[in-house]
């Protein structure tokens, strides 16, 4: 069998790729464009039979696929970045009309795509052996059968394609499932891996509210790696039992960002800021919590303050900083906080108390200057762009504050004593903790949430054994 063919790749044209064909449907719905609030292009809503033709396709293209060997799999993976790569600007057109990111961090997602990708084809699949005189004991890593991948709207391209290559590199078929906020990138992202891939080892179904639960109910998929809410993310992971899938669950955080009282507050203040407002605050791990040292805390926030000011949102094209929320279901949800924040009267620092209104889903970058602890603001996730700070005094007491929250995903520690610094950090409750930088996630590394932000983690060596059952054949000499 060869690779499917798709025609050739239309950026105004949106499928479901199933069995390595396009498949469009009766039913469609339509994206919104953040920037303007207008309708993007229509997109098929898959359903029970798409998802059932799917599951077949990938057990078929899995009997073949599973026994291919690591050489071609890196080779494959290779020739789909060339192929991604070979439509990147119109890529990074997609993703800024169906995000509304400034057209530099469009870039910045499309180009990591062949990083992400690229440190996969770095990585062997683990493979332990252990002997003594009576028996060789080999563990080795086996694929699990058919992936679904269930995916968020904030980085649609890299949470996709980043599921989509440990997936492959370690034998596995995969079906992915953007997020009806998102579908366009995605759909158009597998569409090009036809051009490699014989038909059922990658393929996309995009559609409604009710698709997910179709594929976590199925019980030809072995496993969902889901990367979205905490609250989605319980749903999922109680509809897998009945199947007994495998789950890895990359969920939302409440990041903490310590600051020390030795850092250069003019260098390290506006990287703070941009690790709370990159992706207008829709990051997993944007910083979500800052505690500064009462001996700077003044200081420290006006430098802030005045970095804020000179942040400038607007559409992709406008040069600016910042880009709206991607939806309007999230920018109802951040309004909440700034209503919240006005109706407790919690001083701003900077920004505004409402979010404007317009057909755009823009929000004003803005700080809370020491709400109380039990606050909306300090207790819950925004993701938007919308960061509290709080003076702290005691090293003891600001851990106990940090970790005071049933999330885990990701923390920082600023200070210019690496190792009193590094030494924080290890207490932090979380699952990725950076030191002297912001939240900046890596495939070079596992990555996965302590608490309720998740079970399990993906990228880096060990993430390789999310996708894998272990096998060990316990083999005894003969005399
Ligand atoms: P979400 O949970 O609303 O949706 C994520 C995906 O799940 C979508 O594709 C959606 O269609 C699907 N879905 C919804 N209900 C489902 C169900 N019952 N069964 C199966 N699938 C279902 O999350 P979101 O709003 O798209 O993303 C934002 C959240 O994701 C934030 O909390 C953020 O912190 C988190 N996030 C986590 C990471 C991480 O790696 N840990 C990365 C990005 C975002």
């Amino acid at each position: 069998m060869s690779p499917s063919k798709v025609s050739t790749i239309k950026f105004d044209e949106f499928y479901n790729i199933i069995d390595g064909e396009q498949r469009g449907s009766k039913n469609q719905h339509h994206g919104i464009d953040p920037t303007t609030g207008e309708e993007s292009w229509g997109v098929p809503i898959g359903n029970q039979q798409d998802v059932d033709d799917a599951v077949v396709s990938a057990q078929k293209a899995f009997e073949k696929y599973r026994y291919t060997t690591l050489e071609k799999r890196k080779e494959l993976l290779q020739r789909y970045v060339d192929a991604f790569n070979s439509h990147s600007e119109e890529m990074v057109e997609l993703l800024c009309k169906e995000t509304g990111k400034p057209k530099q961090f469009a870039q910045m997602e499309v180009g990591g795509v062949a990083a992400f990708i690229g440190h996969h084809l770095t990585l062997d699949i683990p493979e332990d052996k252990l002997e003594d005189d009576e028996k060789v004991i080999t563990t080795r890593y086996f694929p699990l059968g058919v992936v679904g991948a269930i995916c968020p709207w904030n980085f649609p391209l890299i949470l996709s394609l980043g599921k989509m290559a440990p997936a492959l590199l370690t034998g596995n078929t995969i079906i992915i499932k953007p997020s009806p906020f998102t579908p366009y990138t995605t759909l158009k992202a597998i569409e090009i891996a036809q051009e490699i891939y014989e038909p059922g080892v990658v393929q996309v179904i995009g559609g409604d509210d009710k698709l997910g639960p179709l594929l976590t109910a199925h019980p030809g998929i072995a496993k969902i790696s889901f990367t979205g809410s905490i609250a989605t993310g319980k749903k999922i992971m109680a509809a897998c039992a009945n199947t007994l899938k495998r789950v890895t669950l990359e969920l939302g955080g409440n990041d903490a960002s310590i600051i020390l009282p030795d850092v250069d507050v003019k260098k390290i203040a506006p990287e703070v800021v941009m690790g709370a407002f990159q992706n207008s605050g829709q990051v997993c791990v944007a910083t979500k919590r800052i505690y500064i040292h009462k001996d700077i805390y003044d200081e420290f926030l006006q430098e802030m303050v005045n970095f804020t000011k000179t942040i400038k949102t607007g559409d992709s094209n406008s040069g600016s900083l910042l880009g709206p929320v991607q939806n309007k279901m999230q920018y109802e949800r951040v309004k909440g906080f700034f209503e919240d924040t006005k109706a407790k009267g919690y001083k701003i620092a900077v920004g505004a108390d409402t979010v404007p209104s317009g057909n755009g889903f823009f929000i004003t970058p803005t700080i809370i200057d020491n709400p109380p602890n039990d606050s909306r603001i300090i207790q819950e996730e925004p993701f938007g762009p919308i960061v509290p700070t709080q003076p702290w005094d005691d090293e003891e007491e600001v851990i106990r504050r940090a970790n005071n929250t049933n999330t885990g995903l990701g923390a920082c520690v600023w200070g210019k004593n690496e190792k009193h610094a590094e030494a924080i950090a290890k207490r932090l409750e979380a699952g990725s903790v950076f030191v002297n930088s912001f939240e900046k996630p890596t495939p070079q590394a596992v990555f996965g949430g302590h608490k309720e932000s998740g079970i399990g983690g993906e990228w880096g060596k060990d993430g390789l054994k999310a996708y894998c059952n272990a096998h060990v054949i316990h083999l005894y000499k003969q005399k």
